[in-house]
């Protein structure tokens, strides 16, 4: 079992803001991190010790990478399976790449959670316009039809209201491979942000209440008021995951919440998650520190929150009022330093703790 010592060096395939944000982590603890993303200027490579810039598809730069560091890990789950399978023949992946090939396809995600005990949306695999009718009509309507793979944020998804909409629906999303999923009729969406430590000890957050907007996460609210039946189903259904992976690290559940209390999985990220960046105020170890804390071996830290706490995502120009944020009583602004504000692309985040 690899552990790090606080002076070790922690490779993170992947330089977004979750990746910024883990070296800012590591690097409180005294851990260097070494960024690898294609783009030279990428928000994580601004606070790293150090940054690789080359493609997912150069495999040497890959080797080369997770030979120079202790442990690797990644921070988004569309990192190529044969990238991180490279870094994992150079150094300790974690998690490993098990999770990651799981969690790029809908349907071997969801075939994976149902087989392991965790409840899914009935669900279909479709290849062609004729399948996609087929799978509506034994799955019935409304269903949302969704690209396989390389979906994210609500794109490559359709919602299918009839069965002669599948067809239309499926030349929607890019006629690509692609599951359709029967609509669950939920209540709330939650997520469980959680941890698993190379011993296999599990620590778990508690659930966070989410809100999206045209398919992108607006808000969460955490801890979400839970039944007791409920809390305790959420946190099984993390352990479960964890477990059947054999992870180690931060992962993200999310979820949807029946009206009878009772949960289905929507989606799992083997990464920390954005539904877990209230944490980084409210909780005296935060998803960040959880995940370098697992990934350098090193015991878990304690998930249970001092406040309560909203997180509020900065999408686009929303990140113009950051001086309004900056004035605002109990607020923590988060900025992930994007050169370019874009339509719909994070910026950075508000935590407002609720005391
Ligand atoms: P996803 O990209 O799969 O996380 O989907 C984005 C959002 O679409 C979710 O957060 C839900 O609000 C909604 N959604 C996705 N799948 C379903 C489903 N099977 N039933 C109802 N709503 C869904």
């Amino acid at each position: 079992m690899t552990q790090l010592s606080p002076t070790g060096r922690i490779g993170v395939l992947g330089g977004g803001q979750l990746g910024r944000m883990l070296a800012m982590a590591a690097a409180r603890l005294g851990l260097d991190t070494v960024i690898f993303d294609p783009e030279p200027d990428c928000p994580a490579s601004r606070v790293a010790a150090q940054t690789v810039t080359a493609a997912y598809e150069d495999l040497d730069a890959v080797a080369r990478f997770a030979a120079s560091v202790d442990a690797v890990t990644y921070e988004f789950e569309n990192v190529p399976v044969e990238a991180a399978k490279t870094a994992a023949a150079h150094a300790v992946l974690r998690p490993g790449v098990k999770a990651l090939d799981i969690a790029q396809d809908r349907v071997t995600e969801k075939t994976f959670l149902n087989d392991h005990g965790a409840p899914t949306v009935a669900f279909r695999a479709v290849a062609s316009a004729d399948e996609a009718r087929a799978a509506a009509e034994a799955l019935g309507v409304p269903a949302i039809l969704k690209t396989r793979r390389f979906g994210y944020d609500g794109k490559g998804q359709a919602v299918v209201r009839s069965v002669e909409d599948a067809g239309a629906a499926f030349t929607a999303i890019g006629e690509r491979p692609a599951i359709l999923e029967a609509f669950a009729p939920f209540v709330r969406e939650l997520s469980v942000i959680a941890a698993r430590a190379v011993d296999g000890t599990v620590r778990a957050y508690p659930a966070g209440e989410n809100t999206h907007e045209g398919g992108i996460l607006r808000e969460t609210r955490a801890p979400a008021q839970l039944s007791d039946a409920t809390r305790a189903e959420a946190l099984r259904i993390a352990e479960t995951i964890l477990t059947a992976l054999d992870y180690v690290g931060v992962i993200g559940v999310e979820l949807f919440e029946l009206e009878d209390g009772s949960l289905l999985v929507n989606e799992i990220a083997p990464r920390v998650h954005n539904t877990g960046h209230w944490t980084m105020d409210a909780c005296a170890c935060d998803q960040f520190e959880q995940h370098v804390r697992a990934v350098a071996g090193w015991p878990l830290g304690d998930p249970e929150p001092l406040v309560p706490a909203r997180m509020i995502n900065l999408i686009g120009s929303d990140a113009d009022d950051w001086e309004r944020w900056l004035k605002e009583p109990g607020a923590v602004l988060h900025l992930y330093g994007k050169r370019e504000t874009r339509e719909g692309r994070k910026m950075g985040h508000v935590n407002i703790l609720l005391r």
